[in-house]
């Protein structure tokens, strides 16, 4: 899965070649490996050299391949509606590139990345399906590897399966209401029995299937669904396979906004993105307005997931959303995801509990410590238990200063992260006593998690920094500033 948005400098498209002229240049090695490549598809091929490879010649014949033993001339491109150079003679590949753009037909040279217009990917082949593998150029080697993996994955059968599909197109135009139920319908038919029947060649079986689906399909009562969907940390491949799903299906995904666009657009493209988030100073749906809107979308018939940063139980208000959907009678679900505890842990090698040194867990706020009375957990803390604390820049002073009071030793260890998990993720490491400094860290813009307590000595401080330099070097940078 891919980290953030890459930029991709070469866009993948699918060109029309159903008899259509493409033509190569060269007749070596490399051009009719060129030439087994585009014989997958339905192109007219011409290879044109003096020269051919008798392997290549007898090949060509039996694929019904037109050679022209002939020098080149750029008069021959015409009609083509790509050209591949292949000579293995740089000069001649200029040639041919230049002339080919000349003609405005997309030209590929082979090993010349600077040359080409485009590049031939690898390909995996289910026709009328195919995966295409690119790498712009950087690693063929890469690619087939890819290739290899992708090609276990899909069944054999998926291109008779793509067929059937297309033979149905249009009865289920005409029996299954667009939208949601017929994005339903598809997803039962690819998904389900009817793909089964196909791997086993079954047909007769498939159509069965399908007449069936179709039934079930025809118009009823929209019933929406929602899926409270723990979206982890933040890096993408650290949501679960069922969040996957769920979000592929999804027809509206209602996201806060500490979720990452990485994250929320593993949803399909189509899908509608809502943004319910509250992020410092922007305007943001109330809790109210959530849990209405949920509702309704739900009664619209859609199928919703409610994406919430870490784990949707772990400080994720869900309570709220819950009750409002128990009462308005909306079918719902709950899919946990990694909370961000477990992945500052996990940045800094740390075992959360630990034998014999820690054998309980706090998940906090620390809000709760603002009040007179200490609560049950400063206890627990006393006592050997970890601490997470969530939402804690606010609060680090508090918390430090009221479980100091309380008796935890201000020797405690500590462990800061921010974006946990993430690329650009910081870690800090300290005590107790240290802890407060975390208010005036100003280019702390992330998420931060604190971790406190003896547990936290067993962690690994290799890529961490201590919090007592970063207060040093903040306090000496204010002195000079005042200066
Ligand atoms: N439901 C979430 C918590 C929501 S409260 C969960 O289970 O993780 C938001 C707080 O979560 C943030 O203030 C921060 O303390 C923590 N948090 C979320 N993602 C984080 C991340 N990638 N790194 C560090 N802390 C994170």
């Amino acid at each position: 899965m891919s980290e953030q948005n890459a930029t991709l400098n070469a866009f993948p498209i699918f060109v029309k070649t159903d008899g259509k002229r493409v033509t190569i240049i060269g007749g070596g090695g490399e051009a009719f490996a060129k030439a087994r490549l585009l014989a997958q598809s339905s192109a007219r091929l011409l290879v044109i050299a003096e020269v051919i490879d008798p392997a290549f010649a007898k090949w060509g014949a039996d694929h019904g391949i037109d050679f022209l033993r002939v020098p080149y001339h750029r008069d021959l491109l015409a009609g083509s509606v790509l050209v591949f150079a292949a000579t293995g003679d740089l000069a001649t590949d200029r040639r041919v590139a230049q002339d080919a753009r000349a003609l405005s037909i997309p030209v590929n040279v082979v090993d010349r990345p600077e040359l080409c217009d485009f590049y031939t990917p690898a390909i995996v082949n289910r026709a009328p399906v195919a995966v295409a593998i690119g790498t712009e150029g950087t690693g063929p080697v890469l690619a087939q590897q890819i290739r290899a993996r992708i090609d276990q994955m899909l069944s054999p059968a998926l291109g008779r399966l793509a067929t059937l599909a297309a033979h149905y197109r249009e009865a289920v135009e005409l029996r299954v209401p667009r939208g949601a139920a017929r994005r339903r319908f598809w997803s039962s038919f690819f998904g389900g029995r009817i793909a089964r029947s196909v791997e086993n060649g079954a047909l007769q079986d498939a159509a069965l299937e399908v007449e069936k689906l179709l039934r079930d399909h025809e118009p009823v009562e929209p019933v929406g669904h929602v899926a409270l969907v723990g979206a982890g940390p933040g890096a993408q491949d650290l949501l679960t396979l069922r969040a996957q799903r769920l979000l592929m299906e999804a027809d509206v995904i209602v996201h806060d906004a500490l979720v990452p666009e990485s994250v929320v657009s593993v949803g399909r493209r189509d899908a509608d993105r809502i943004n319910a988030g509250k992020r410092k100073g922007c305007h943001s749906k109330s809790q109210e307005e959530i849990n209405e809107l949920l509702v309704s979308l739900a009664r619209e018939g859609k199928r919703v997931v409610r994406l919430k940063c870490g784990d949707p139980m772990v400080f994720g208000r869900v309570g709220e959303e819950l009750a409002a959907l128990r009462e308005a009678g909306i079918p719902h679900e709950i899919v946990p995801g990694i909370t961000a505890a477990c992945a500052a842990a996990a940045d800094f090698r740390l075992p959360l509990t630990l034998r014999g040194v820690a054998s309980s867990m706090v998940f906090t706020t620390g809000h709760d410590l603002k009040g007179n009375s200490l609560p049950d957990w400063a206890r627990l803390a006393i006592e050997g238990a970890t601490v997470a604390v969530y939402m804690g820049r606010s609060t680090a002073a508090d918390v430090s200063e009221r479980l100091a009071a309380a008796g935890l030793s201000p020797d405690t260890a500590v462990a800061v992260v921010e974006n946990a998990s993430l690329p650009n993720s910081r870690l800090f490491h300290g005590t107790l006593a240290d802890l407060p400094a975390l208010a005036g860290f100003d280019d702390l813009t992330g998420p931060v998690l604190t971790i406190i307590g003896d547990a936290v000595a067993g962690a690994s401080f290799e890529n961490s920094e201590p919090l007592a330099r970063r207060r040093a070097l903040a306090s000496a940078m204010g002195e000079e500033a005042a200066a």
